[in-house]
C-alpha cells in the first residue's frame, strides 16, 4: 500500500516534471500569465499573478488604490496565452534592482502609475526563478522510484531479497533478514 502511493506520487510528480518542461519550452517563444483579481474594498484592490515567459517563471502582487469615486472594477481569474516574451519584464526589474542572482530574485516597486486612470496608483512585488529548477525538483521522485524499481528488479533475478539484497536461494518465501515476503520469482532466472 505505501509502494503503491510512492510509485503514484513518483509518477504525479513526473507529469508535472513533463509539463513544467514543456512550459519551460513554450516560454522561449510565447508568454502566459494568470491572474486573480480581487473586489475593490475601501479603494484597495489586489491582483494575484503568475508568469512563464523567456525561461522565467514570475510570481507576484500588487495592490492598486483606486481613486475614491472609482467605480467597483471587475474581479476574479484572467488567463492571457501566447504574449510575445519581450513584453514580460520581470526578471529585468530584480535585475535592476540588484537582486537576481542565477535566475532567482525579487522586485517591489512603489507607487506604479496605473496609466489608465487618473490618480490610481500600484504597490507591485514578484519574486522570479528559472523553469529548470522546478523541472528538477519534480525529477527528483521519478528517478529514485525508477533506481529504486531497477535495484529490487535486479535482486529478485539473483535470488536475493529486493528490500535488502540478503541471499534467499536457501529460503526463497520469506527472508530471514527483514522479513520481506519474496515476490514470485521469474523461472528463467539466470
Ligand atoms: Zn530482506
Amino acid at each position: 500500500m505505501r509502494r503503491r502511493l510512492l510509485k503514484f506520487a513518483a509518477a504525479t510528480s513526473l507529469v508535472l516534471c513533463v509539463a513544467m518542461a514543456s512550459l519551460w519550452v513554450r516560454s522561449r517563444f510565447a508568454a502566459d500569465s494568470l491572474q486573480y483579481t480581487t473586489s475593490i474594498k475601501a479603494n484597495r484592490q489586489r491582483l494575484f499573478w503568475a508568469t512563464s515567459s523567456s525561461g522565467t517563471c514570475a510570481l507576484g502582487v500588487n495592490t492598486t488604490r483606486w481613486p475614491v469615486d472609482f467605480p467597483a472594477g471587475s474581479s476574479g481569474w484572467n488567463v492571457y496565452l501566447k504574449r510575445p516574451p519581450r513584453e514580460v519584464r520581470v526578471l529585468e526589474f530584480a535585475r535592476q534592482q540588484g537582486r537576481e542572482f542565477l535566475g532567482f530574485g525579487a522586485a517591489s516597486r512603489r507607487n506604479l502609475l496605473v496609466s489608465h486612470v487618473q490618480g490610481a496608483r500600484a504597490d507591485e512585488f514578484l519574486i522570479v526563478f528559472p523553469h529548470s529548477i522546478i523541472v528538477v525538483a519534480f525529477a527528483i521522485a521519478p528517478a529514485l522510484c525508477a533506481i529504486v524499481g531497477h535495484r529490487r528488479r535486479r535482486r529478485a533475478k539473483r535470488g536475493l531479497c529486493p528490500t535488502c539484497g540478503y541471499d534467499l536461494r536457501a529460503t526463497p518465501d520469506c527472508c530471514p533478514e527483514c522479513g520481506a515476503l519474496a515476490p514470485a520469482r521469474p523461472t528463467a532466472a539466470a
